[in-house]
């Protein structure tokens, strides 16, 4: 079946626009990060074609495979966010060829991120990962680990890590109740994270993906990962 991501593309970045909207948001204030994982490098190159930037990619080595090569196709330069859970081993990859690593649910992974980070002598950007809903298996399960994560940043123990906010996947329900919860769980820890450390300045809420992303829109989403809906179904073998 062949995939119109042209076509998507323009689907998906105009339903956030009306949701924008409708939830009386600034236009832009969403941004949208392609998730192009198991898809191939050609469907990346198409999608860059229609001005699509972010991209967000959850295993490393694939990641690494893809966006190596693509560096002799485009002239556009792609940024790429790692948002799959990570090994210790794999940091050092990711801090290689992301800008952003949106899926720190721990602090030993904060320690391995500021040690890679430093040797390439630059700034990685992170997210914390939260467990909002019942199923989803990563991310932080309560607020003590993750407010000993944010205290150490706010404390200035981690020079190359900049804290730019939050990440949730809801949980995978036809129930709108649910994924609603989840999504407004996450906007409240953000607002309680910004009282107790306000020179972190914690402003991104990375929420919402192919089903859900208009509800986490309404709930206060600045950032979106959308894959199927815009690269079609994955053939994940
Ligand atoms: C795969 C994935 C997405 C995109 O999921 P779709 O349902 O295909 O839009 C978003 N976020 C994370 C963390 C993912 O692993």
């Amino acid at each position: 079946m062949k995939q119109n991501i042209k076509e998507n593309l323009e689907c998906v970045r105009e339903k956030i626009r009306d949701a924008e909207k409708k939830s009386g948001r600034k236009e832009g204030s969403v941004t949208l990060c392609a998730v192009s994982k198991f898809h191939p490098v050609e469907s990346i190159l198409e999608a860059l074609n229609e001005g699509q930037t972010l991209f967000g990619e959850n295993r490393v080595q694939e990641a690494f495979q893809k966006f190596s090569s693509l560096k002799s196709f485009s002239k556009t330069h792609p940024v790429l966010h790692i948002i799959g859970s990570l090994q210790l081993n794999k940091v050092k990859k990711a801090c290689e060829i992301s800008s952003c690593i949106q899926s720190v649910d721990r602090d030993e992974l904060l320690l391995e991120i500021e040690k890679q980070a430093a040797k390439l002598e630059k700034t990685i950007d992170v997210f914390f990962e939260v467990k909002t809903g019942e199923e989803t298996k990563s991310g932080y399960i309560s607020d003590a680990p993750l407010f000993s994560s944010l205290e150490g940043l706010a404390k200035g123990s981690y020079p190359h890590i900049k804290a730019k906010g939050l990440m949730t996947m809801a949980p995978f329900t036809e129930n709108e109740a649910l994924i609603h919860s989840s999504f407004s769980r996450l906007r409240l820890l953000k607002e309680k994270i910004n009282k107790e450390f306000p020179s972190l300045g914690i402003t991104e809420l990375s929420m919402g993906m192919s089903g859900d992303y208009l509800i986490a829109i309404e709930e206060g989403s600045t950032l979106v990962r959308v894959g199927t809906a815009i690269f079609g179904e994955r053939s994940t073998s």
